[in-house]
Formats: C-alpha cells, structure tokens, sequence
C-alpha cells in the first residue's frame, strides 16, 4: 500500500515536540540514530483533558491477551474516558523475535527532576523537562493536563525479583519503527529522553525522526 508522507520530522536529543495526527492517519516513530528511547503521550486533539494513559492501558490488554507492561495492541486514555486512542499497527522489534517476552517496550513513568536526583545527577534534564516544553506549544503548562504514565518506546525496563526496576539497552537498532493508526484526531506528545545515566538510552542521547503518514 502506497503511503503519502504528510510529515517527517527528525527532533534533536534531549528535546520534546508534538504533532498533530488526524485519525485515520498513521504516526511512526523511526530509529534514527540507534538505540534511543522516546517517551511519548497522546491527547485527544479536540479535548485535551482525555490523555493516554499506559498502565492503565496495560491492565486493559493483559486482559484482552493483546499486551501487558511491554507491549500494546490499544493505547487508551484514562479514566473517565477509556476510549481508544491509537492502534500499534507495526512493531519491527516488538513484533519479531528480537522483542521475546518482554516486547521490547515499557509502560511506566518518565525521568523527572527527583529520579535524576536519586540517580547522583541533580540538575540534569529530564523528559519531564522535555514534556514541559512540548506542552507549550499547544498552550498547556504540564500540570494542567496530565498523566505521567507513558509508552517508553524501545525502553528494555523491566520490574526485577527484588521488586525494582532494572533496564538494559534498547533492542532496537537504526531504522527500526514502530506505527501507530490515529483512531481519533491526537496531539502525540513526544519526549526524546536526554537520560545518559543509565542503559536506557545506551549511555548517549540521540535524535530520532518521526513521520505522519496516509494511505495513497
Ligand atoms: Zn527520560
């Protein structure tokens, strides 16, 4: 099927963005560097109180057998609204072999002020940061609308024996993507994680490139 780039962007490391994607559209988040994560978010474009929400989420597709804390079929938004927001339509590391048990992703919260902190490196930035800055282009301050539950893309998190979380670096390799189908009009929410602290992002930040797409 012939596909119509509405959109490419490459966003730089260690910064956030947003981006319209009207539904039916596809969103496609593309290795562009290598292993790097992207902590992302959606909202519904026409009411930005209705925000994704991705343990939630995981709870929902561990009962339907279409995911679980590392991987998902159906993002959707929180409580009160439980809507489907956006259908993974493609995984090249969650769909293959690479991706195992764990589906190569995690669904849990983002690095913030306090987590850098814990980590030995007050004063570094943080998606929470990055997450700060994309929420001003559409005029919201973070607090206003917000569940700081995300979708880790390529995030190789898990929850270890001891109850902790432990990571690795990301499976995923340059080139590989992921694509989400709009099943509403959305802002995706987008935070290329500047975290050189820890394997997450291999030890070095990176810039990834996103793309909109429709069918031809
Ligand atoms: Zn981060």
């Amino acid at each position: 099927m012939a596909e119509n780039i509405i959109e490419d962007i490459v966003v730089p490391r260690c910064s956030g963005k947003t981006m319209k994607v009207n539904k039916g559209q596809v969103f496609r988040v593309i290795a562009h560097e290598g292993k790097q994560v992207v902590d992302l978010t959606f909202l519904n474009a026409n009411n930005y109180k209705e925000h994704f929400a991705a343990e939630h989420s995981a709870v929902l597709n561990s009962m339907q057998g279409t995911g679980g804390y590392y991987r998902l079929n159906e993002l959707y938004s929180k409580p009160p609204y439980e809507n489907v927001m956006a259908t993974v339509i493609s995984d090249s590391v969650g769909d293959g072999e690479r991706g195992g048990e764990r589906g190569g992703h995690f669904m849990m919260c983002h690095c913030s002020k306090r987590l850098l902190e814990n980590l030995g490196k007050p004063g570094t930035r943080t998606c929470s940061d990055n997450f700060a800055d994309a929420f001003s282009e559409i005029g919201l301050n973070q607090e206003d609308t917000y569940d700081e539950t995300i979708f880790n893309v390529w995030m190789q998190s898990w929850i270890g024996e001891d109850g902790g979380m432990a990571s690795a670096p990301p499976l995923a390799e340059k080139g590989d993507t992921i694509d989400f189908m709009a099943e509403m009009d959305l802002i995706a929410v987008i935070s290329v994680c500047p975290d050189e602290t820890s394997p997450c992002n291999d030890f070095k930040a990176k810039a990834l490139r996103f793309q909109v797409l429709e069918e031809g």
